[in-house]
């Protein structure tokens, strides 16, 4: 099996310059390591129709490109299902017929990590449940026998998180992304995740996940995110931020790929000149603050 980096978008619309810096990053991280890069396409939910091909265009024009044949998780439910079968198998997950309000407003065990599920239908006797059943689809959560767990990530160091009775399958039968990305990326050999650092609190859960799965747990790089001069995360509404936008106003692909580099320290150029330069240990912690690019401020 190789050894593999990955970019895994979800393809709910274009990419930013947020989004395609992390992907930078992400290849740099595999290319730098002599490890092949990989592209999932994570369209279990939210996806729009047209996105993805925008999204792989995009990446390409910045210089992303990837070792081999795209993977989507809309392919690959059997995968998922095996491993919900065997985490069943042992006992290790139930279903869970909670409403989100139910959640809300179930009483939490003093000290209980905010957000956490509370155990509402672990409990339920069998009787209970063959009524709940005739009531809704259950869900099915993880039955799970810590209360957190640690992760060692490349940027942040130790990271202790919560884990909770995760969903593993939505009620509406939609694998749910943290089962789903455990088993994407042992399938795929991926034993590297370079990605945005809002992803750090879900990181524990699937580190834990790959754990009971047998699975090799990969080395983790959580990356800083771009934000606008608010220091709120970048988003389509803080003006051009799209390789589409950037274009109109006449900044080029090659232009925005070279504004990323200068954004780590590298300089601008073709990706694959960079990949020498490149060090982890030297990256910026902060997020990178982006700002439209001069002289372009009244026409975005
Ligand atoms: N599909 C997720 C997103 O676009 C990323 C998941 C991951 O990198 O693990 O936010």
């Amino acid at each position: 099996m190789t050894s593999a980096g990955r970019f895994a978008p979800s393809p709910s619309g274009e990419l930013h310059v947020g989004n395609l810096r992390t992907a930078v990053l992400a290849w740099l991280f595999a290319k730098s390591s002599g490890r092949d890069f990989l592209l999932r396409v994570e369209d279990l939910d939210r996806a729009r129709s047209g996105a993805e091909a925008e999204q792989l265009r995009d990446l390409q024009a910045v210089g992303v490109s990837w070792d081999a044949a795209v993977v989507r998780q809309t392919e690959r439910t059997e995968l998922y299902d095996d491993a919900i079968a065997r985490l069943t198998a042992e006992g290790r997950t139930y279903e869970c017929f909670c409403t989100r309000r139910e959640i809300q407003e179930a009483p939490t065990a003093p000290h209980a990590p905010q957000g956490a599920y509370p155990g509402t239908c672990r409990r339920l006797s069998d009787a209970e449940r063959e009524i709940r059943r005739a009531s809704r689809p259950a869900s099915i959560r993880l039955r799970s026998d810590v209360k957190e767990w640690t992760v060692e990530d490349q940027l942040h160091g130790k990271y202790v998180g919560v884990v909770d009775d995760l969903v593993l399958r939505r009620n509406d039968g939609v694998t749910a992304y943290n089962l789903a990305v455990v088993v994407d990326d042992a399938a795929q050999g991926i034993d590297q995740v370079v990605r945005g650092d809002d992803l750090l609190p879900s990181t524990p859960r699937q580190a834990y996940l790959a754990t009971l799965l047998g699975l090799q747990v990969p080395e983790y790089a959580h990356v800083p995110l771009v934000v606008n001069h608010d220091d709120v995360r970048l988003a389509k509404r803080d003006g051009a931020v799209t390789l589409g936008d950037l274009a109109a106003v006449g900044i080029t692909a090659d232009k925005v790929r070279g504004l990323i580099l200068e954004s780590l320290g590298l300089p601008a150029g073709p990706l694959l000149d960079a990949v020498p330069e490149f060090d982890p240990g030297q990256l910026p912690k902060e997020p990178w603050v982006w700002k439209t690019p001069r002289g372009l401020e009244s026409s975005t």
